[in-house]
């Protein structure tokens, strides 16, 4: 749900396109991203101690900005992940917030996949994969021996960038989780299940007339909302999005960008993008991530107008490569 004085995710989209930016347009010039940007030009005590703070970690190689929330979700400290000898993300600390969407991004193999795929144990499938640190969720180690995997994975779904509806009908891929996982109590609970997460996935009035149809013959855009669908029926706390939009044509991407902005309202989600347009319009909290460090995080709206470290401003900016 919006705060008071927050732009919705249609009202973010219609900036982008008039390039009506936010409340300091008047002071920004637009990067070579489309994004609105401040002056690099600081002046105020402000921008001066953000100049201090910004050579002290860069010399120190820490993260910028704010990377604890109060109550998160997930808190993430000193995480490593190795592929043999690969040293994919180097010393990762940050905390998942709830009811919050936080967006990573960067350019492609520094390592925002790999950090997504720590937060479920994605990583545990890939053979050669180690990962070393503290992941916790709701204050429990991840890793500690005792936690089931596949429980984990259900409070933690995922959504990837291919939508992948099983070869089942529309039903049965709603309806898969609740049952592996003992959650409904009868037909009637199933039925019930499976038409509010279709219908929290926007997709009930599409598919309500063939819900025997196979999965796979709906369109892209209604796939990767039958498997948000899919994700929503076990009644997740957490919803991971690798590219979730990357297959598909803006206007299924605009469903679900307005779907996810629904969704925060029940569920913490964190979406690796390449576009940082979407990460600008969907986002509360944004993270960069450069060669296997997390450069920066913090709120989206400071993040894309006044990036405290050099990278990010050159990955933002257009700079980059
Ligand atoms: P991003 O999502 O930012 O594009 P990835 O997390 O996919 O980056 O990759 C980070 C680094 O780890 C890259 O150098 C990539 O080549 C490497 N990597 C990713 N997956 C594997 C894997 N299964 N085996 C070996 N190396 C991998």
């Amino acid at each position: 749900m919006n705060q008071p004085g927050e732009q919705t995710v249609q009202e973010r989209r219609r900036a982008d396109s008039t390039g009506a930016g936010g409340s300091e347009s008047g002071q920004r010039h637009r990067g070579e991203s489309g994004l609105n940007l401040k002056p690099s030009g600081r002046t105020s005590g402000a921008a001066a101690a953000a100049l201090e703070e910004r050579t002290a970690a860069q010399a120190a190689g820490q993260t910028v900005g704010q990377t604890s929330v109060e109550d998160p979700v997930f808190s993430c400290r000193d995480v490593n992940v190795y592929y043999g000898a690969k040293h994919a993300l180097k010393n990762v600390t940050i905390d998942v917030a709830r009811k919050q969407v936080l967006a990573m991004i960067g350019p492609s193999g520094c390592g925002k996949s790999t950090f997504l795929r720590c937060l479920n144990r994605m990583n545990d499938t890939i053979p050669g994969a180690r990962v070393t640190g503290s992941i916790t969720l709701d204050g429990l180690d991840i890793h500690d021996k005792r936690q089931d995997v596949v429980q984990i994975r259900a409070r933690v779904g995922m959504v990837f960038q291919k939508p992948n509806p099983f070869p089942k009908s529309i039903y049965d891929n709603v309806a898969y989780g609740p049952r592996i996982h003992g959650l409904a109590r009868g037909r009637a609970d199933l039925d019930e299940i499976v038409c509010t997460s279709l219908q929290r996935a926007g997709l009930w009035d599409e598919v309500k007339d063939r819900l025997t149809g196979p999965g796979t013959g709906l369109s892209g855009g209604q796939q990767q909302r039958l498997c948000i669908a899919r994700t929503i029926a076990v009644q997740p706390e957490v919803i991971l999005m690798d590219e979730p939009c990357s297959a598909l044509d803006p206007i299924a991407t605009a469903r679900i960008e307005d779907l996810i902005d629904e969704l925060r309202a029940s569920y913490a989600i964190v979406i690796v993008t390449h576009s940082m347009q979407q990460a600008a319009r969907v986002s509360q909290r944004t993270a960069y991530f450069h060669m296997g460090d997390l450069i920066e995080v913090g709120e989206t709206d400071r993040v894309f107008t006044n990036p405290r470290h050099r990278l990010t401003e050159d990955y933002i900016t257009g700079r980059f490569g």
